[in-house]
């Protein structure tokens, strides 16, 4: 249903509530237990009506209640496999697919960079599933009376339903986002697009909530099934629509975060230069950072700040400046030129204290202190 690329997370691979059931084009499949109890649940849901169309099942009415479960599963996966391969196309690599009790996710790794692209990948998701309802319901219409076509039929109404609900437009629901890359087309600003598909998602959680009083207002008799139903759903979706809103304030922060005006002025030395004397020539030249070279001036250690002011003045001459310094991993390195999105998504993918940048031509440029980043992060509020 959803689908959306959270500021890394890179968590859910190692989610210890997520069954991993396979991959497919590179894209990790998961399920979580909790789909796993509303599969269940439909399972044994489906079983009476099951009983009714073919009776003398007996228990095995709970099997085929299960192969429907299965069915309805597979279902969903495909509508999620539809906004993945389109994020595809459109060269957005996507890490996952996972299916929770309400529905999946996709996530994609990077921003749509056009609301063309933002429109497709969410669009797709409901044509699929009303595609694949409408071909289940035309097979149901010339099947022969029995169990197959109850099945059959249950797939056609749950994939109609799932189709036509996600078209609401709110916020996490694919309708919200496209009426997200609606209003990005509209006045430029993608994250205006997601306060306006998140506040309607809030108001789409509100309308869920009060449902089943609204329903005994229009005369529909409700029990107490309906109010758990409703506030499950609800509470869920006004969470997502709320934790949209609060990204898109966040992202709308993020393009003032640039590496090159945050770098500071680094100093390099040999590696085995008592530190003293590195700190000292920092000073001297008024950098704010050091990083070591090796015997052919290549950058080999970033010195960590922290480490040298726990390192007491009277050890500082006895010690290189390496033991200081924490070795260059290629994920370290990162270009002076990058910033926004980029530049955080870099730092989740290798979280350090220090980055090196290197200009374009790969010279040293300079310094990124992850503190300074965030301070920087805080200071844009
Ligand atoms: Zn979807």
């Amino acid at each position: 249903m959803a689908h959306g690329t959270g500021l890394g997370a890179p968590a859910e691979r190692n989610d210890p509530g997520a069954l991993r059931i396979g991959s497919i084009a590179g894209i990790d499949v998961m399920v979580r237990t909790s789909w796993l109890l509303v599969a269940a649940l439909i399972a044994y849901i489906a079983a009476p009506g099951i009983e009714q169309v073919s009776p003398g099942l007996g228990a095995l009415k709970y099997v085929a209640g299960a192969a429907f479960a299965v069915l309805l599963t597979l279902s969903l996966l495909l509508h999620e496999i539809s906004h993945a391969i389109m994020a595809q196309r459109f060269g957005l690599p996507v890490r996952s697919i996972t299916l929770h009790f309400i529905g999946g996710v996709t996530a994609i790794e990077r921003e749509p960079s056009t609301p063309k692209q933002a429109f497709w990948i969410s669009a797709v998701g409901p044509v699929t599933s009303l595609a694949i309802g409408g071909l289940a319901f035309a097979l149901w219409q010339v099947m022969p009376e029995g169990l197959l076509q109850f099945v059959v039929g249950a797939l056609a109404g749950t994939n109609l339903l799932v189709g036509v609900l996600n078209l609401v437009p709110g916020m996490p629901l694919d309708g919200g986002l496209v009426l997200r890359a609606a209003i990005w087309k509209l006045t430029g600003n993608p994250h205006r697009g997601t306060m306006v598909a998140g506040w309607a998602g809030r108001v789409v959680a509100l309308l869920m909530l009060f449902s089943p009083a609204i329903m005994e207002w229009l005369g529909v008799s409700t029990g107490p099934t309906d109010y758990i139903v409703a506030l499950l759903l609800g509470w869920f979706l006004w969470s997502a629509a709320t934790q949209a809103i609060m990204s898109a304030k966040v992202r709308a922060r993020l393009p003032a975060l640039q590496a090159r005006s945050l770098a500071r002025r680094t100093l390099a030395v040999p590696e085995h230069l008592p530190l003293a004397e590195a700190v000292r020539r920092a000073q001297d030249a008024g950098a704010g950072s050091l990083v070591t070279v090796d015997s052919s001036g290549r950058p080999v250690g970033l010195v960590n700040e922290e480490a040298v002011l726990a390192t007491p003045d009277d050890r500082r001459p006895w010690l290189p400046t390496s033991a200081v310094a924490r070795t260059v991993d290629p994920g370290l390195t990162l270009r002076a030129d990058i910033g926004g999105e980029d530049l955080v998504r870099a730092m989740q993918e290798s979280p350090a204290s220090e980055y090196l940048l290197l200009d374009d031509d790969g010279g040293l440029y300079g310094v990124l202190v992850t503190s300074d980043v965030d301070r920087a992060f805080s200071a844009t509020t």
